[in-house]
């Protein structure tokens, strides 16, 4: 008969309280990490969604949600002003110019003459804080209009907010380097090495992370995303990106995902992402003592 040692007794109590803890801080983790606040950085109040969900509806889903603050962008802008309208005060709404009037002009804008024009007279408005969500990819990148976008952008202190691969990201940034971009998706598929790599190059860069498939493994955050968050905490944002009327059916159970995903990283690096990166890139860093 094998007797337990007093010190192999004293391991295994060791290791079974260890196992206790752990387990207890896991629970503690993801108890905070489902209270988390969010700041949704990619959202697009449609035309078609706006024949499905009144302004005051999305207003009552974020607050449902949990989602304090958006940075707000439709086809055509109206959506957005249409948000901005409802005065919520406990919903913090950032205006994006979106340069598209309707579906198509996603494809071409940045050659078309009256896309220029009419993004000229929406930054009449002097609302906006940024530009986008746009789609551009590879050598498209280097017309003119993105190129005068860039710029101009540069030098009014706007973000940029690219659906864009990183060799269109690299062009818009030699366009006007220092200009702050807002990259949706984080590239949506860009090898981690390279989103890696480019976040040490270009030190304005945000990702946002709607539909990084490899966000999750095994139902927790993939490690190598955890590494690259805790390295750059600054640098992350969410967004439900609820570009198609379907989409605005899922804002709650994403915003659960989040909060699953984050609660695998220390409490300041998730709150940073979930909420405070949004506040601080806008200069609303204030808006923390109301939470
Ligand atoms: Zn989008």
């Amino acid at each position: 008969m094998h007797v337990p040692s007093k010190a192999g007794m004293a391991c295994r109590k060791f290791l079974t309280l260890l196992a206790g803890t752990l387990a207890f801080s896991a629970m503690a983790a993801s108890a905070y990490a489902q209270q988390l606040p969010l700041f949704d950085a990619h959202m697009h109040y449609n035309v078609e969604a706006r024949s499905v969900l009144s302004p005051q509806q999305v207003i009552d889903l974020w607050r449902k949600t949990g989602i304090r603050a958006v940075l707000a962008t439709s086809r055509p802008n109206d959506g957005t002003l249409d948000l901005i309208a409802q005065k919520a005060p406990d919903i913090t709404i950032v205006p994006f110019l979106r340069p598209y009037r309707v579906q198509p002009d996603r494809h071409d804008w940045f050659s078309n003459a009256e896309i220029d024009a009419f993004v000229e007279k929406e930054l009449q408005r002097g609302i906006y804080r940024g530009i986008g969500e746009f789609h551009i990819f590879g050598k498209d990148a280097d017309a003119p209009f993105m190129a005068k976008i860039a710029r101009l952008a540069k030098a009014r202190d706007l973000w940029l907010h690219a659906h864009a691969d990183e060799d269109a990201v690299e062009r818009i940034l030699r366009h006007a380097p220092g200009v702050k971009l807002i990259w949706a998706h984080t590239g949506m598929s860009t090898p981690l090495d390279k989103v890696e790599q480019m976040f040490a190059q270009y030190p304005n860069i945000v990702g946002e992370l709607s539909y990084r498939m490899d966000l999750e493994q095994d139902g927790a955050l993939n490690p190598r995303w955890r590494a690259l968050m805790t390295k750059y905490p600054n640098r992350f944002v969410v967004g439900t990106d609820a570009w198609v009327t379907p989409r605005w059916g899922q804002v709650e159970e994403l915003a659960a995902f989040y909060r699953r995903m984050l609660g695998g990283l220390p409490r300041d690096v998730a709150e940073r992402i979930a909420y405070r990166n949004g506040l601080s890139m806008f200069g609303l860093e204030e808006e923390r003592s109301t939470r």
